[in-house]
C-alpha cells in the first residue's frame, strides 16, 4: 500500500488498549538541509524508538505543508516526519499533525535558520526533541511506503493521535520559503488496514475534528483533544 492515505472509519480495523510505542530520544545535532522539496534535519545517532520488539534508529526529520495525511477528510496545515531504519533497513516514520494557534516550542530552537531552497544550516546548537512529542498516548499504525520517490513500501507508520499546534508566523515562515504544497497526494487505502492504539473515547473525537475545526474556536479545540 502507498502513502499517505486517508484515515477514515472505513480504514480502521481492530483497536487497542495497549500502548506500544517507547522513545528514546537524546539531543539532536542541529544539520538543515533544503532539497526544494523539503527541509531536513539530518540526526543519526540521536536515539530510537522501539515499536512492537524492533528498535527503530532516528535518522531525520523533515515537513510537509500542508499535510499529507488526512484525518476523515480533513487536511491539516502541517505535518511533521520523524524517518528512523532498523539495523534491518525496516523504515518506521512517525508522523506529528500541526493545527494553527500557539507556536511549537521545538520549531522555534531552530525556526530562524530555515535555509533558502538548495542551502544548508549547521551549528554546534543541540535540540530538544523529548518535548510534547513524546508524552502522546495513542496513535495510528499502518503498513504503507515512503512519500517520496523510490516510493519504497514496508513503511511502518505511526501517525500520532495528538493533534499539535505552530503558529501562523511559523506556518508562513516555512510556506515562504517553497511558495508551493510540498505534500504527496492521498493514495487509495484498503479497508481496515489501520490500527488505532489507544483510548477509543479519544478516536471518535478525532475521527469528528473537521467538524469540530470549523464549528468552534481553536481554543475550544485544544480543551477538547487535551
Ligand atoms: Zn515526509
Amino acid at each position: 500500500m502507498q502513502s499517505p492515505i486517508d484515515i477514515q472509519p472505513s480504514t480502521l480495523s481492530e483497536f487497542s488498549d495497549s500502548y506500544d510505542l517507547r522513545f528514546k530520544y537524546h539531543l539532536a545535532p542541529l544539520n538543515l538541509e533544503n532539497d526544494g522539496y523539503t527541509i531536513i534535519n539530518h540526526c543519526p545517532q540521536t536515539g530510537s524508538v522501539i515499536f512492537g520488539d524492533e528498535e527503530y534508529f532516528l535518522e531525520q526529520f523533515h515537513f510537509h505543508s500542508p499535510s499529507e495525511h488526512k484525518i476523515n477528510g480533513f487536511q491539516f496545515p502541517f505535518e511533521m516526519h520523524f524517518v528512523h531504519k532498523s539495523t534491518d533497513g525496516y523504515f518506521l516514520v512517525i508522523a506529528a499533525l500541526f493545527g494553527i494557534k500557539y507556536p511549537s516550542m521545538l520549531l522555534t530552537q531552530f525556526w530562524d535558520n530555515l535555509p533558502p531552497i538548495s542551502k544548508s544550516f549547521k551549528s554546534e546548537r543541540k535540540l530538544v526533541l523529548t518535548t510534547s512529542l513524546t508524552r502522546v498516548e495513542g496513535y495510528f499504525h499502518y503498513m504503507g511506503s515512503l512519500t517520496t520517490p523510490p516510493y519504497t513500501e514496508g513503511v511502518n507508520w505511526i501517525i500520532l493521535d495528538t493533534i499539535f499546534t505552530l503558529s501562523d508566523n511559523q506556518l508562513q515562515n516555512y510556506r515562504n520559503i517553497f511558495g508551493k504544497p510540498t505534500n504527496r497526494e492521498i493514495q487509495p487505502a484498503k479497508p481496515k488496514s489501520v490500527v488505532h492504539f489507544g483510548d477509543r473515547g479519544d478516536l471518535s473525537r478525532l475521527l469528528n475534528i473537521g467538524d469540530i475545526i470549523e464549528k468552534k474556536p481553536l481554543d475550544t479545540l485544544y480543551s477538547i483533544l487535551y
